[in-house]
């Protein structure tokens, strides 16, 4: 049986280029070297992390890819090694705190606070790494009270960007991803899952912006320290 998700399995990748429809880095360069599957392809022809700097230190970490890759290669830990490699800031995910966003969107309270007037936007990265186990109930979730969601046609969440690597945000673009994330949506609130995202998504839609520990009565702090208030 082949070993699905070692970090070597990016001899498997044949080049479908599925994982570039909800590449950040690709949308943002529209260079193939900047997408999981440059950064494979240039790897079986025996490049190295160095030789891939530009392209790796630009991910953000979202995670999308991982999702829709029909080899299952373990993309994010094929760069998280090359960042380390190339000696960049450690690129695996915070473990999340309890409760977590996904874990405050299950409480019936907070979800029948969110209606058909709401942009609900799902932190991308946590949501790519347990993405087998949640996506039904983000469906559910959705369908149950109307709201839109950062989700495109293979529901895969449209990362927003925020909260990435120092390096990979001096070369991405936040605000133009969040332009795109809510385009041709109609909504008059949104409801944010990351604290970070609260920001630029009001100064990008102009509209009210909530965190959704807020309608819990929780309070979470920008590195995830939480209080009842
Ligand atoms: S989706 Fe997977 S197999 Fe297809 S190009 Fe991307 S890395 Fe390669
Ligand atoms: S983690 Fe996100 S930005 Fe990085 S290669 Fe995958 S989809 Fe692109």
């Amino acid at each position: 049986m082949p070993e699905l998700l070692s970090i070597s399995s990016y001899v498997d990748c044949h080049g479908c280029s599925l994982c570039l429809l909800p590449c950040p880095m690709w949308r943002a360069h529209r260079d193939i070297m900047f997408s999981p599957q440059g950064i494979a392809k240039a790897m079986q022809s025996e490049a190295s992390a160095e030789d891939l700097r530009e392209s790796v230190s630009s991910c953000i970490m979202c995670g999308a890819c991982d999702t829709v890759c029909p080899e299952n290669i373990d993309l994010i830990g094929m760069i998280a090694q090359m960042w380390s490699e190339i000696a960049l800031p450690k690129a695996m995910l915070e473990p999340e705190v309890a409760p977590s966003p996904f874990v405050m969107s299950c409480d019936a309270s907070v979800q029948a606070q969110i209606g058909k007037d709401d942009l609900y936007v799902i932190d991308a990265a946590p949501f790519h790494v347990h993405y087998a186990e949640r996506v039904t109930h983000y469906d559910d979730l959705r369908k149950n009270t109307g709201c839109s969601m950062n989700l495109d046609l293979n529901r895969v969440a449209i990362p927003t960007g925020t909260g990435s690597a120092a390096e990979a945000l001096e070369k991405f673009d936040v605000k133009k991803q969040v332009q795109w994330l809510v385009q041709g949506r109609d909504f008059k609130r949104v409801i944010v899952e990351n604290r970070a995202d609260m920001d630029v998504l009001r100064e990008i839609t102009g509209k009210p912006v909530f965190c959704i520990s807020e309608l819990l009565g929780v309070v979470v702090g920008s590195r995830g320290e939480h209080a009842a208030s």
